[in-house]
């Protein structure tokens, strides 16, 4: 026998029943943000790698170490998307969606790649729902996009939900910001890690992000980025958090939140659901008002989040994923050989109105299909044998209670749809 082959590391299989929950959380995406006036944008799997070296930055970790790049059959360098953004920015622009009424609001679902250690909740391959509004300055926009947000999570059945909020200022800001830390900085230098000390000179902000302890102590001491912010910036920040009060969003302010990627301006926050035993972020979020007209569009403010789908099922309550994959069909169990073909007749019929139905083909005996029903998770089973397609009968069985009664195919319509 060859060996079997499995799936690359990093990447899974969803399968059934799992993949039920897996819907149910797209669909209500698809729901709560089509209230809002969003509408779905399907971009390639594949970009070429400029895009993010341009989009993303290239001195991020996304796209310095965990892209997977490669080369087409021309010599292209093409690049597996490893986020939604920078995709959406260029077809914004390639379809010059800014002659659209503004703010243009889009949503995308789907599949993305980073070259990173896999573990729990973590892959190479994992699953975004990302929505951007493009074109607002805000700050109303800023909190329509959390607000969507919650109730998004709200509806899965999410409770004690905390947005960790911050600015990280305009341009001007993050200079005046930049350089007042990395003054601070340069003298520890030796203190810093590889990875720091590489940052302090290519993306300095990135190092407030670091989770080593002696970094963190040597950090408590670093300039605020809150001192060095425009006052544009100060009191886009203030209105942002004046309105979320309003709507009694609960807030974290948390002024090391700067995000790993290079095109934030002014509001970025995360949500982290307490109380589930994970305090890893199930949403990353963000302003980016540069990245439109750095991509070679027009200048647009614009705002946006991700969640990470994959980390978003592991925390859902085990009651909406119960209610998800519920399942209880009826079973049809052919006796005979002329009722096989009967039998399929009449699983097309039952379906045709509206009722969801397994067909036992392979003709095995009575008993093993009532046992196959009830792994099945069948309620009904619905006997069809020669007798009763001679009387234009079934005979119907509640597996629950056992009750069994002959049923005309009519009645067999109508009893089925009240039991569902
Ligand atoms: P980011 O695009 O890095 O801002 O990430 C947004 C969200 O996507 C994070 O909060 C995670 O929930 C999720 N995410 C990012 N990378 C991965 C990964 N490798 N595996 C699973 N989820 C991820």
């Amino acid at each position: 026998m060859s060996k079997a082959l499995r799936s690359v590391k990093g990447t899974r299989d969803l399968l059934p029943p799992q993949t039920a929950v897996w819907n149910a959380v797209e669909e209500i995406a698809r729901r709560v943000f089509t209230s809002y006036g969003y509408g779905e944008i399907r971009t390639p799997v594949l970009e070429s790698t400029d895009l993010f070296v341009r989009g993303v930055g290239e001195s991020t970790d996304i796209v310095g170490k965990e892209m997977y790049t490669f080369a087409d059959r021309k010599g292209r360098s093409l690049s597996l998307r490893p986020e939604a953004t920078a995709a959406i920015g260029r077809a914004f622009v390639e379809h010059n969606l800014q002659e659209l009424p503004l703010p243009v609001r889009l949503y995308c679902i789907g599949p993305f790649f980073r070259y990173e250690r896999p573990q729990k909740g973590r892959y190479r391959q994992f699953f975004q729902i990302d929505a951007e509004l493009l074109g607002d300055p805000g700050p109303h926009s800023d909190v329509e996009v959390i607000l969507m947000l919650l109730r998004f999570l709200r509806e899965l059945g999410l409770e004690r939900l905390v947005v960790l909020i911050n600015t990280v200022g305009d341009e001007a800001s993050r200079l005046a910001y930049r350089a007042a830390l990395v003054s601070y900085l340069e003298p520890y230098k030796d203190q810093l890690g590889e990875d720091s000390r590489r940052r302090l000179e290519s993306n300095p902000l990135r190092i407030l992000d670091s989770k080593a302890p002696a970094e963190r102590q040597l950090l408590e001491g670093a300039p605020n980025l809150h001192d060095h912010l425009s006052p544009e910036s100060r009191e886009h920040f203030e209105q942002v958090l004046a309105l979320l009060e309003r709507f009694e969003v609960e807030l974290e302010v948390a002024p090391q939140l700067v995000r790993g990627l290079d095109y934030y301006t002014r509001t970025v926050f995360e949500i982290v659901s307490q109380g589930l035993g994970s305090q890893d972020a199930i949403v990353g979020a963000g302003r980016y008002d540069r990245l439109i007209g750095d991509l070679g569009g027009p200048p647009t403010e614009a705002i946006g989040f991700a969640i990470g789908q994959d980390r978003l099922i592991d925390v859902l309550p085990e009651s909406f994923r119960a209610a998800a994959t519920a399942s209880s069909p009826a079973m049809l169990i052919p006796i005979g050989d002329q009722a096989q073909v009967e039998g399929l007749a009449l699983a097309e019929r039952l379906r045709q109105a509206g009722i969801v139905v397994i067909a036992e083909l392979s003709g095995r005996s009575v008993r093993s299909a009532l046992k196959q029903a009830n792994r099945r998770g069948a309620r009904h089973a619905i006997l069809l044998g020669e007798d009763e397609i001679a009387r234009g009968e079934v005979t119907f069985r509640d597996l629950e209670s056992g009750e069994q009664l002959a049923l005309s195919t009519d009645d067999l319509v109508q009893r089925l749809k009240e039991s569902t």
